[in-house]
């Protein structure tokens, strides 16, 4: 991952080309010029009202050291900067990156790093500061096509990272915080929810966006848990118990299940067989992990593993 030079020409910048043809051009008031390219999912937030709701969500503190995935043409970048004490930016699109920098790259509270969100590592931003927990705030209107790998790649870091907001696709937000009975509880909800408080903020509407996307969108705030207050013995089981339960989501649990867990342990669990995957509970959906992890004899192996979180 390059950290970006602090000095760069943008238009030698601009040279490369792979440009969405039927991109729209956006024009900021300083005169850049940028299509937006659709590869990269790049849909800029223009509407003020809108911006400044997100700020006043984040509340960023003179203290905080902010990470900002995907800053495009700066829009929530700037009113970031002029709020917290450091802000370090994330962005693959070279030419964005290149504007970024030669209109923010004076200020030494501002560091861009050119590259993959999906590679970055977040570790070597605290650093600094020996790794303390919780350093990090994370913001982003993330790329729509990687928003689910970006937010299970950056639970690697969890402990690092004080909390995250972000604008999805409305219906992953509403995944995300799906309560059990909700016709969207399943296995993103689920999994974000053993890790992380999941709060919807409000909803975006296509319109406050350039070029428009298709779908609404919403901001979601998630908070890592200081305590996991659902602990597994093991977090690979607990994935592969969900995502079976939710590959048959019409199965009542007991058929869905078979091939991990017997009915006859099943039964020991105090959980209705009947119920179908979205009725239970995440405490249920440990009970059931934890039954098979102790059947297989794995639960200290699975402490010891290193956990990568990829959904
Ligand atoms: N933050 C800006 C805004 O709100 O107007 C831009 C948001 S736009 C939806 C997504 C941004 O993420 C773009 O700037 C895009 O170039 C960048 N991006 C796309 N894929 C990325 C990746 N894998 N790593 C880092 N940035 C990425």
């Amino acid at each position: 991952m390059n950290k970006f030079p602090r000095k760069r020409n943008v238009d030698a910048d601009s040279r490369n080309g792979g440009r969405h043809s039927s991109a729209k051009k956006g024009l900021q008031n300083d005169g850049f010029e940028h299509r937006a390219r659709k590869r990269f999912g790049q849909n800029f937030l223009h509407d003020q009202n809108v911006i400044q709701r997100i700020i006043n969500a984040i509340h960023p503190q003179p203290t905080d050291h902010m990470v900002e995935i995907g800053p495009g043409q700066g829009a929530l970048t700037r009113k970031l900067l002029a709020n917290c004490g450091k802000l370090d930016a994330v962005e693959l699109d070279r030419d964005l990156a290149a504007y970024l920098q030669q209109t923010l790259g004076e200020d030494p509270r501002f560091a861009l790093h050119l590259g993959d969100v999906l590679k970055f590592d977040f570790s070597t931003l605290c650093e600094a500061n020996g790794n303390k927990p919780r350093s990090l705030r994370v913001v982003g209107n993330l790329p729509y096509n990687i928003s689910t790998p970006c937010m299970f790649h950056l639970l690697n870091y969890s402990h690092l990272i004080q909390d995250m907001t972000f604008m999805l696709q409305l219906e992953v937000v509403q995944r995300l915080a799906a309560q059990p009975g909700d016709e969207e509880f399943g296995r993103l909800g689920l999994m974000m929810q053993y890790y992380c408080e999941v709060e919807h903020l409000f909803d975006v509407p296509p319109g406050a966006f350039t070029p428009q996307p298709k779908v609404c969108s919403a901001i979601v705030r998630l908070t890592p848990h200081r305590e996991l207050p659902v602990k597994v013995l093991d977090v690979r089981c607990l994935q592969d118990v969900v995502r079976v339960a939710f590959t048959q989501r019409r199965k009542t649990l007991k058929n869905s299940l078979r091939t991990l867990i017997s009915e006859a342990e099943l039964s020991k669990l105090s959980i209705d067989l009947g119920l179908r995957p979205e009725n239970l509970s995440l405490a249920d959906y440990a009970k059931i992990s934890d039954s098979i992890t102790r059947a297989a004899g794995t639960g200290s192996k699975a402490a010891e593993q290193e956990e990568s979180y990829v959904e």
